[in-house]
């Protein structure tokens, strides 16, 4: 299946289940940005996507851009999942508290080294790479060592 650049993101991510509250986030993927909710109140950003804030209950969010950098919280390997493209067991995976905000955390997988876990409090950025066609994230990790 080959979807066009300019198809909506449920086209270009048809693994990836979406709804109208976190759709902006796969629109920030195909421009290649990690982008999430932040509230227009409180100013603090949330995930999952939601339709109100958290932690103030404002319905003044806007998905907003973020660095992508961060520290690695939780590192594991699958080693059994669900077949999907692009993805190759053992498949690492990283959850990252991003630098802007305590407690924000992405998870997605490490693309450099082996399928050996990444090390918890390792500094890492975000890369996008390409799989089925379409812009991913990911995260590898800097020199920058512990921060
Ligand atoms: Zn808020």
């Amino acid at each position: 299946m080959t979807a066009s650049t300019d198809a909506p993101p449920w086209e270009r991510y048809p693994h990836q289940p979406m709804d109208e509250d976190d759709v902006a986030l796969y629109e920030g993927w195909l421009v290649r940005e990690l982008r999430l909710p932040r509230c227009g109140r409180c100013r603090r950003w949330h995930t999952p996507p939601r339709s109100l804030c958290p932690f103030c209950w404002s319905d003044e969010l806007a998905f907003t851009p973020l660095s992508g950098r961060g520290i690695v919280h939780l590192a594991m390997v699958l080693h059994v999942g669900p077949p999907a493209p692009g993805v190759e067991y053992p498949y690492p995976l990283v959850t990252v508290e991003l630098a802007e905000q305590p407690g924000l955390r992405f998870t997605s997988t490490v693309v450099d080294g082996d399928a050996d876990p990444a090390v918890i409090g390792s500094a890492v950025e975000l890369v996008w790479i390409d799989r089925a066609g379409a812009p991913f994230p990911a995260f590898r990790t800097t020199s920058g060592g512990n921060a």
